[in-house]
């Protein structure tokens, strides 16, 4: 059971970069506004997150990384929407089966904080003699999660990811799309000072330059008959990089739409030089029912309902922008 349990688990959480945008996720999700992050060699010695969320209850310690436990699906209504985040209840579970766990939390009406280990979804003794259960501890309201030596029982999926820097990358990547989207909530996901409180526009100058920001033109759309709401920021006919920056979220969550990319992709087409691309940032609200995240488990590629639809709107949405600041 334990090795199907970790092969389960190594196609939720196949890099360092995907348990750290689960645990991120889930930091917001807690209402976090003030997260800090940690990270060693790429995240495979050390992924460590730290929010000032609403915490966990002691009670609920024990049960928190076994699979299928959630405490966020509230009514009957909401199992209809479960595709929408993936996975309800298996990021920690999973988590724990290809590494050492540690969650030190304190709800906001317990006296002091508690710590607890754990291993392939239990609980476990920090030492062997000792109890497993939550012990103790001095902390502030929130949440602290170290995982611990990523992929320690999974040596072919360890080597394959020996290059630290380019885990790195995508981590801070997917870090970067969240201090953006969550700007002007005084976030502080990127534990960067600057970034707190900023808008999103002071969020995109400091990560992608001011050159970027001072390109950009605001999408700010509601399109009527498709239950869409369309916001973010999409760089003007002036702008010619030779690398595309694609941020795209979805109802709050990180996602990839190759799709919809290439749609975008050929509304520039006529507006840029050859080989120069843009810069996107858009964030999608739409009705939950109307998506499905689960084509590519961790790349997050989503696919919706009246998918031409939507992604034919959007790209017209971004057309008028840029045809009408041209002029
Ligand atoms: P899901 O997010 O789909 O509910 P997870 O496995 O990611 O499943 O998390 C399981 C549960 O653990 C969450 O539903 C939540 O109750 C709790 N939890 C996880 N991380 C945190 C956190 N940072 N702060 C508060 N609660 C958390
Ligand atoms: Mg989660």
């Amino acid at each position: 059971e334990a090795v199907i349990n970790r092969i389960a688990a190594g196609e939720i959480i196949r890099r360092p970069s995907n348990a750290l945008k689960e645990l991120l996720e889930n930091s917001l999700d807690a209402g976090a506004t003030n997260i800090q992050i940690l990270i060693k060699d790429g995240g495979l010695k050390l992924l460590q997150i730290q929010d000032n969320g609403h915490g966990i209850r002691k009670e609920d310690m024990a049960i928190v990384c076994e699979r299928f436990t959630t405490s966020k699906i509230e009514t009957f209504e909401d199992l209809s929407c479960i595709s929408t985040y993936g996975f309800r209840g298996e990021a920690l579970a999973s988590i724990t089966h290809v590494a050492h766990v540690t969650i030190t939390t304190k709800t906001a009406d317990s006296n002091c904080a508690y710590r607890a280990h754990y291993a392939d979804s239990k609980l476990v003794p920090p030492k062997p003699g000792v109890s497993a259960e939550p012990k103790p501890c001095a902390g502030n309201t929130g949440t602290l999660i170290t995982a611990e030596d990523l992929f320690y029982n999974a040596p072919t999926r360890r080597e394959a990811l020996k290059n630290t820097s380019e885990e790195y990358k995508r981590i801070l990547d997917v870090v970067n799309r969240y201090a953006i989207y969550n700007a002007g909530q005084g976030s502080n996901i990127a534990d960067v000072s600057t970034l707190a409180n900023a808008s999103t526009l002071d969020n995109i100058r400091q990560i992608y330059g001011s050159s970027t920001a001072s390109e950009l033109l605001e999408l700010k759309k509601d399109v009527e008959g498709l239950d869409l709401k369309v916001k973010g920021y999409v760089s003007n006919a002036n702008y010619n990089v030779k690398k595309i920056v694609f941020l795209l979220f979805i109802n709050h969550r990180a996602v990839e739409s190759l799709a919809l990319k290439k749609t975008i992709e050929s509304v520039y087409a006529t507006f840029l030089p050859k080989g120069t691309h843009p810069f996107i940032y858009i964030g999608l609200e739409m009705k939950p029912q109307n998506i499905d995240v689960n084509v590519h488990t961790t790349k997050r590629e989503v696919r919706f309902l009246y998918e031409d639809e939507i992604i034919a709107a959007i790209g017209d949405v971004i057309h008028e922008r840029l045809a009408g600041a041209d002029t």
